[in-house]
């Protein structure tokens, strides 16, 4: 398979798949997938996902997280926090603006948003339904296909995770909808681990990019790189010492106590709740200690 990028034949095999979590599952449905490096781009993808088997494997993942109620004390944790503070530091949210979240999973960037700009349009893809308690959220389909999805002028696209579970073959018309789709000077978010620098290649993750191949594929789509960031892991921080982050982990399961936990939560007006977490939002998360990449970029016109 040649680069997606600049259409190279010369890719090598460098890096392999390993074992990952939802062991059973990878199994099942990405035997023998392989990853191939453009060493020029700095890009690696994997070569033989199937389409169908991707879309089954979340399936199969996401029925625990179904008609999950939401944990309001989660809604803001750190990695949302630091994230919109990374995105305020560069650039104004304005009044009104249109944001697509591309996977929010159960809890999206919306509450963390909001603390900074009240009003917000939200659209969001998912194959999770959102329970938040705000207005205007508009769920556009389970994924987005670039084919068939349709997608309104949006201000700003949110992709915190998601960038590196594109479909490889797609990624360039993915990037070019969303091109369309903004608005003049929109901006898009990106948050991807930096598998690469880990060393850590697990399925559902079909794309790996080091910081020059993130900068050369947004370029190369038209767009300016506004801000970037990479975040080294943070090894010495024993997030598992934090007390809070224990409990959470019990209260997790589905039991009548914990049911009821979530049913009173709704009753809690929202300023408690965000003193709350904002008082111990380090003890919230993050959700991962190891290294990652930030990027803001900004449609050229
Ligand atoms: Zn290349």
């Amino acid at each position: 398979m040649n680069c997606l990028l600049c259409n190279n034949n010369e890719t090598k095999e460098i890096y392999n798949y390993q074992d990952g979590s939802f062991v059973k599952e990878s199994k099942k449905y990405f035997a023998n997938v392989r990853v191939r490096t453009c060493e020029n781009c700095k890009i690696s993808f994997c070569t033989n996902i199937v389409k169908e088997n991707l879309d089954n494997f979340y399936k199969s993942i996401y029925q625990n997280f179904q008609n999950k109620k939401i944990d309001r004390f989660k809604e803001f944790n750190s990695r949302f926090f630091s994230q919109v503070l990374f995105f305020i530091n560069h650039v104004k949210l304005h009044k009104n603006i249109k944001v697509l979240e591309v996977g929010p999973n159960n809890l999206g960037i919306l509450p963390s948003l909001k603390i900074f700009q009240e009003k917000i349009y939200y659209y969001y893809f998912d194959q999770i339904l959102l329970d938040h308690k705000h207005n205007n959220i508009i769920k556009l389909g389970n994924y987005f296909d670039p084919n068939t999805s349709k997608l309104p002028e949006i201000d700003l696209i949110w992709m915190s995770h998601s960038l590196e579970h594109i479909m490889p073959k797609e990624l360039i018309k993915v990037i070019k909808t969303y091109h369309d789709a903004l608005k003049k000077s929109g901006k898009i978010f990106i948050e991807i681990p930096n598998d690469v620098k880990r060393k850590s290649f697990n399925v559902p993750h079909t794309l790996f990019f080091e910081k020059e191949g993130l900068i050369k594929l947004f370029e190369k789509l038209n767009f300016k790189i506004i801000a970037l960031s990479e975040i080294d892991g943070v090894d010495h921080f024993n997030f598992s010492n934090i007390k809070n982050e224990n409990k959470t982990s019990k209260i997790e399961k589905k039991t009548f106590f914990n049911k009821l936990y979530l049913f009173i939560q709704k009753f809690i007006p929202d300023k408690y709740v965000k003193k709350y977490a904002f008082k111990h939002f380090i003890s919230n998360g993050p959700n991962s200690n190891f290294p990652i990449i930030r990027l803001i970029v900004e449609k050229k016109n």
